[in-house]
């Protein structure tokens, strides 16, 4: 398998920007689960970069529950994702929900995230596979970690190499965060492929007071990188505030985090 260990014994490392994720340093991914209004994106931008963050996420199509919900800006809040890049220098982060959207998602992205909900829309997969923009592969919630590899498979085998995979917590009975953080698929998906292995503390808890003690956790287990939802007013969120960070707590959280690197 491409992914796999034995095909490649030396770590993967995929460039977002300018940094290479999969290497010694820890990469920081950081922005709001959507991208709201101008005002919201190239606000938040400023704040996760003044405070150590290394590349923007946001979603400008969002895979929502209920199609009642907030759905994205869509095109518009792609723009705003390159204003926000242009003013900031932050490489952008956004999913891309269907295959018809690969293209005009590529033109703003500099990585094209694979929502958990479509780990295994293969379709999706394979035109991902096609271009070469390095892909942010999520768990699916009901995925394991076999599954999860054989969809990085998908776009690996179609010539795109640039896979990160990333652990946003799976299904169990536990109620008491929105859903459980599988810290072993952090060291077990490192023993087992080559691909850069983030954590998102985010939606694994669903709770901004589990992030930071999360993340520190997912960072001790050996992940190489962390992708974290912060908003200027979380209680004003059109999505997931509950487990969005204002940006001073982000800042406390980076400092902690880079902590555990060192000590690690
Ligand atoms: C997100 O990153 O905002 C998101 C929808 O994540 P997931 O696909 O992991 O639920
Ligand atoms: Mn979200």
């Amino acid at each position: 398998k491409l992914a796999s260990r034995e095909f490649s014994d030396t770590d993967t490392q995929v460039k977002i920007g300018e940094r290479e994720v999969g290497g010694n340093a820890v990469v920081l991914i950081a922005g709001p689960c959507s991208v709201e209004s101008r005002g919201q994106i190239l606000e938040i931008a400023h704040a996760v970069r003044e405070a150590g963050a290394h590349a923007l996420r946001g979603g400008a199509y969002k895979p929502r529950t209920s199609p009642y919900s907030f759905q994205g800006l869509g095109a518009e809040g792609l723009e705003l994702l390159a204003e926000a890049r242009a003013a900031t220098g932050l490489p952008i982060v956004t999913e891309v929900l269907a295959t018809e959207q690969v293209q005009q998602v590529s033109q703003a992205a500099d990585v094209l995230q694979i929502g958990a909900r479509n780990m295994q829309n293969f379709a999706l997969l394979h035109a991902i596979g096609e271009t070469r923009k390095p892909a942010l592969l999520k768990r699916g919630m009901s995925a394991t970690v076999e599954e999860l590899l054989m969809a990085a498979e998908y776009i690996l085998s179609h010539g795109n190499r640039q896979v990160i995979l990333c652990e946003r917590g799976i299904r169990t009975f536990e109620t008491a965060t929105r859903n459980t953080t599988d810290i072993n698929a952090v060291p077990v998906l490192k023993s087992l492929t080559h691909l850069p292995v983030l954590l998102d503390p985010s939606h694994s808890t669903g709770l901004w007071q589990f992030v930071t003690p999360v993340a520190r956790a997912g960072i001790a287990a050996g992940a190489d990188g962390l992708i974290i939802e912060v908003h200027p007013h979380p209680e004003e969120a059109l999505s997931d505030g509950s487990q969005s960070l204002k940006p001073e707590r982000f800042a406390e959280l980076v400092r902690q985090v880079r902590a555990v690197a060192e000590a690690v």
